[in-house]
């Protein structure tokens, strides 16, 4: 027969005091960094222990005084007593032990047990939302796992963490961006890339990301799909952030086709700018077929050209380059043009979106480092070592990388509650 919470509570106090009067006996021995460093162990480890029955204790008291939960939650019937029985949910502090009565609706076939109202699956809430951080941030499941036994005190199997993240990145990935405020003049910049993640259906595919920065936060999405479906969110992450009404909108990307077209129709608000870093990759690719792949040469050449594209712009640099080639030496002329075909072609089509010098005058942005670490980080937990993802697995982790690296973990889990 259940002892009822009061009565756990008050052992739980008897244990406590004896327990402390222990710690203390093994204090007047501890003479060193060593002996100090196991003391701390054993409080923090005994302690938890402690703690999780006093917190057990107190639910028993909460579970006690709601009394018998005779009517069905679901259809308002009368359920029938199926006996009392013990329940065994995992918290932050380690296994409770809960007894209740365990009932059952004749009419709809509902089963359940009193402790459903303050715990309703396998763990609390809050250790749901501990083991999926750490199933977030850290490089796989298993280390997850590993984390929650150094830092937590608690061991969980990988697979626990792994069904646990998933679950809630399947519901964080279908929950929408809470809208947010922003002031009038306020300026904010957006920008997309892609990751290369492996999936097992279909080996490397690009995992689509877009970030949008304002002064109060920021705004990230990824998903694995095709640009057709992917262009349609960033105007809707864009009319979260009020981007209609907000001062100068700005987005910055490597002008793929894809994403310039995207932008054009779902962003038509937006000043295009190409990103410093990306245009300069094309500037170091033509100094590699200049100069050959990686040489000294075609590192001093694509450093100095890219140095040009920010100080002079792209209208410039083309000029500039195309006038070199003309008083170049006439002996392999020919093939440094075609060398730098490319190049010429990249900044003919996109110079009204090179205009750095301008665009630095003006205070405008242009680069977009947050996307770079973004996708870094996205690549840091989807791109380990032979890590294969189920292809329905990616969009669900990266929703959660994306509330973590946003700062809107906290939001999204008080608001999920
Ligand atoms: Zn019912």
């Amino acid at each position: 027969m259940n002892a009822g919470g009061r009565q756990l509570v008050k052992e739980m106090m008897g244990s406590l005091g004896v327990w402390v009067k222990e710690i203390v006996r093994q204090a007047e021995t501890v003479d060193d960094e060593r002996s100090a460093e196991r003391l701390e162990q054993r409080i923090a480890a005994e302690g938890q222990r402690h703690l999780a029955r006093l917190l057990g204790g107190a639910l028993q008291v909460a579970l006690d005084a709601g009394g018998p939960q005779r009517t069905c939650p679901r259809c308002g019937s009368r359920r029938r007593h199926k006996g009392r029985r013990v329940r065994q949910p995992l918290s932050r502090l380690g296994v409770l032990r809960l007894e209740g009565v365990y009932w059952h609706c004749p009419r709809c076939g509902q089963g359940g047990h009193d402790a459903g109202r303050l715990v309703t699956g396998t763990m609390t809430r809050w250790l749901e939302e501990l083991l999926t951080l750490l199933g977030t941030t850290s490089a796989s499941f298993a280390k997850a796992a590993r984390l929650s036994d150094k830092l937590l005190g608690l061991r969980v199997e990988d697979e626990t963490v792994r069904r646990l993240s998933l679950a809630e990145g399947r519901r964080a990935a279908a929950t929408q961006a809470r809208p947010v405020v922003l002031p009038a003049e306020a300026s904010l910049v957006g920008s997309c890339d892609g990751v290369m993640v492996q999936t097992r259906q279909q080996g490397w595919r690009e995992l689509k990301s877009y970030l949008f920065c304002h002064e109060g936060g920021r705004l990230s999405g990824a998903h694995l799909e095709s640009a057709r479906r992917f262009v349609p969110r960033l105007r809707e992450a864009a009319v979260t952030l009020g981007a209609a009404r907000v001062g100068p909108f700005f987005f910055l990307s490597d002008a793929a086709d894809w994403i310039d077209r995207g932008v054009r129709s779902q962003l038509p608000m937006a000043t295009r700018i190409i990103d410093l870093w990306h245009a300069c990759q094309h500037v170091y690719q033509a100094a590699d077929r200049l100069h050959g792949e990686g040489t000294a040469q075609a590192q001093r050449w694509g450093r100095l050209w890219s140095e040009r594209l920010r100080q002079w712009g792209g209208r410039t640099v083309l000029r500039r380059l195309e006038r070199d080639l003309t008083r170049s030496p006439r002996r392999g002329r020919r093939q440094r043009w075609r060398a730098l075909r490319p190049l010429r072609v990249y900044l003919r089509r996109q110079q009204q979106r090179l205009n750095y010098p301008e665009y630095e005058r003006l205070g405008w942005p242009i680069s977009s480092g947050p996307m770079e670490s973004h996708c870094k980080q996205l690549g840091q937990r989807l791109k380990g070592p032979g890590m294969r993802w189920h292809r329905q697995n990616v969009d669900p982790m990266a929703a959660l990388i994306c509330l973590w690296t946003d700062d809107r973990w906290d939001a999204y889990w008080s608001a999920a509650a």
